[in-house]
């Protein structure tokens, strides 16, 4: 059977779908249409759910482990088999359904010959990041580790690498573990990237198509894509999720064109990132000063005697409180750090009655107002917010003072402390602020931070 396919038509359909790995549900065209394109091999079906010896893997997110595939009569069918549970939130892959992918032509992607019209300047050092990224992509199936200490700048750094693969009509995908940040990131590289199409895609965007030649996606998105990108920048490769889950680095790999680029963005590399860098395998680039030029606020630590009584009783530590009342910056915001949910909820509660001239809030990942509640701070309505990890990173706050309740708890590691140390002193215009961690006992992981963070400004020459 053959077909007439206008080309423009062809062009339409390969920049929705190329690069996709695709539900049937996720193809809107008829059936009759599917049919006839499955003939002409434009697209081609895989079996979603593969037998590889005594295991099955998901096609679609690599899942390999027995326990998260499960069983169930399917309706279509009407047999009983198996689906993936691993990426059932984007959609359940089951065993009788095919994935489909686009073996068409590939999309054309415009050349805007200069689409960056961000006008700032980077400092010296931001522009040997920069140089390096733009190396980077210019020269086919290569990876960099862009090591940028908190506030340094990073996304600024990745424009001129981002103009270098759009001349060359490229595709480029920014992938970071947290929502938050693609929405903070998405309307800035709209404003610098005025005539190139991009989408932010994560769990309830709207632009679920992801037609764009830039996309900004959390990393679960990437369980669509495969074989997409020319050039791949993978935020906060060190965070979590994408350090606990496997599948998270198997999509973001697949999703990158067989020889398309990688650049990865951290603050704080894990242990195996700074040892494929010793050992050479894996390019990086340091960057050790912040924008502004000033040294990382580095933290002090207060020991308090009573603290696991006290907040047992949801007190504050009294060490807290003496702090407070003689802090040198008094207007400044101060953004409270604390372990778990509990904590954040009873601490505002008793903060609220101990210090009533202050405005207090608390904020945790399961807070319905938890948007309204970050943007708030930031327009300075509330003086003092108190959080779990959820604001360790990829926030910006102008002018605070930055307290760790109880810094010795299993879930303050190392990468986290020297995180959300790096909160405070971003703004050119209040470049310091004091860090202070209220313990019971100093761990390695406090300790080590404190050392990370004076070396990285030594290695700054401050
Ligand atoms: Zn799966
Ligand atoms: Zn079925």
């Amino acid at each position: 059977m053959t077909i007439s396919l206008s080309e423009e038509y062809m062009q339409r359909l390969a920049h929705a779908y190329a690069g996709k790995l695709l539900l049937r549900q996720e193809i809107a065209i008829s059936h009759r249409q599917l049919t006839q394109l499955l003939t002409a091999h434009l697209f081609t079906p895989i079996q979603s759910i593969q037998r590889k010896r005594l295991s099955h893997v998901c096609q679609r997110c690599g899942n390999k482990r027995h326990s998260l595939f499960g069983m169930m009569t399917c309706a279509r069918c009407k047999k009983r088999h198996l689906y993936c549970r691993n990426c059932i939130d984007m959609g359940r892959v089951m065993a009788c359904e095919p994935l489909y992918y686009w073996t068409g032509q590939q999309p054309i992607w415009s050349n805007v010959e200069k689409p960056c019209v961000w006008e700032g300047q980077l400092t010296a050092n931001q522009q040997i990041g920069a140089d390096r990224i733009v190396k980077t992509i210019q020269s086919k199936n290569k990876e960099l580790l862009v090591w940028g200490v908190c506030g340094a700048g990073k996304s600024e750094m990745l424009f001129q690498g981002i103009e270098a693969a759009l001349v060359q009509s490229q595709r480029i995908c920014i992938a970071t573990p947290r929502s938050d940040v693609v929405r903070e990131l998405l309307p800035r590289f709209k404003a610098v990237f005025p005539d190139i199409k991009i989408h932010g895609l994560y769990g309830g965007s709207r632009d679920r198509s992801g037609i764009a030649q830039l996309t900004i996606a959390t990393t679960h998105q990437l369980y669509r894509f495969k074989h997409a990108f020319d050039m791949m920048i993978v935020d906060e490769v060190d965070a979590f999720p994408y350090h606990a889950d496997p599948s998270l680095p198997f999509v973001t790999e697949r999703s990158k064109k067989k020889h398309g680029s990688v650049v990865y963005l951290t603050a704080t590399p894990r242990k195996e990132q700074k040892l494929n860098i010793r050992r050479k395998i894996l390019p990086h680039v340091f960057i050790p000063t912040r924008y502004h030029g000033y040294p990382l606020p580095v933290p002090t630590f207060k020991m308090c005697f009573s603290l696991q009584r006290d907040l047992k009783n949801g007190l504050p530590p009294q060490a807290f409180l003496h702090w407070f009342k003689q802090r040198e910056q008094k207007q400044r915001q101060l953004l409270i750090f604390v372990p778990t949910i509990q904590l954040a909820t009873t601490l505002a509660r008793q903060l609220k009655v101990i210090l009533p001239d202050q405005r207090i809030r608390s904020v945790h990942a399961y807070d319905a107002n938890r948007r309204e509640k970050i943007h708030a701070f930031r327009k300075q309505s509330y003086s003092i917010l108190i959080t779990t990890t959820i604001l360790e990173r990829g926030v910006t706050f102008p002018s605070i003072d930055v307290v760790v309740i109880d810094a010795g708890h299993v879930v303050f590691d190392e990468a986290a402390l020297i995180q959300i140390a790096g909160r405070a002193g971003r703004s050119a215009q209040d470049p310091t602020g004091e860090v202070i961690f209220f313990h019971d006992g100093q761990t390695n992981d406090m300790v080590q931070a404190v050392h990370e963070i004076q070396l990285m400004n030594k290695r700054g020459d401050f």
